[in-house]
């Protein structure tokens, strides 16, 4: 069964949302299998936002994209982009308690990813959850040095299985049976 990993941000969490985020999930039929409240390292989040290049390129390149439909060219390669973003980050998940959970189901990870919503939350369907409980932007962000804050984070297919094992042991994933609510 296809597993994801999802944290709920440190401004999820100072807005009171981590019940909303875990009922978007299980309404949607999805099964909560592991969860946690901690504060994180800076050492954890590095593991988790791995310098990849590849991945540090997609940040720079969705970066530069939203900016050009705006009208604004960007000087920086989407590497340097994806750099800068990266020591961002681990500023912003240390800042306060976070919220960690693996949740299971069919398709799981690029539903998760659907019901989030986009990354810039200016940009998200308003009935996603950073649609819903955000109005940041990459363009706030930008001018004030900080990430975009969204609520939370969700894997996609390619970093499903290497960030659970960040944050959780084989044994903290839990096995049950989901019943129909109306039984
Ligand atoms: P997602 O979290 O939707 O998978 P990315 O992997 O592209 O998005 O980026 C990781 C996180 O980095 C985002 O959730 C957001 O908090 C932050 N971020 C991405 N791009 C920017 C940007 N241009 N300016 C500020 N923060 C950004």
């Amino acid at each position: 069964m296809e597993r994801t990993l999802v944290l709920v941000k440190p401004d999820g969490v100072q807005k009171a949302v981590i019940g909303a985020v875990i009922s978007r999930f299980e309404d949607a039929g999805y099964k909560v299998i592991a969860l946690k409240m901690l504060r994180a390292t800076r050492e954890q989040i590095s593991n988790h936002y791995a310098a990849d290049k590849e991945w540090l390129a997609s940040v720079g390149k969705k970066t530069r994209s939203s900016f050009e439909s705006k009208g604004v060219k960007m000087d920086e390669t989407d590497l340097q982009i994806g750099e800068r973003i990266r020591g961002w980050l681990i500023n912003y998940l240390t800042e306060g308690p976070i919220v960690a959970m693996v949740v299971e189901g069919d398709g799981v990870i690029a539903g998760i990813r659907k019901i989030a919503g986009a990354t810039s939350p200016d940009m998200a369907d308003p009935a996603s959850i950073r649609g819903m409980y955000s109005k940041d932007s990459y363009e706030k962000a930008d001018k004030a040095r900080r990430p975009v804050r969204n609520i939370l984070h969700a894997s996609d297919g390619e970093t499903a299985k290497r960030e659970i094992k960040v944050w959780f042991t084989e044994q903290e994933l839990h096995e049950y049976q989901r019943i129909p609510r109306t039984d």
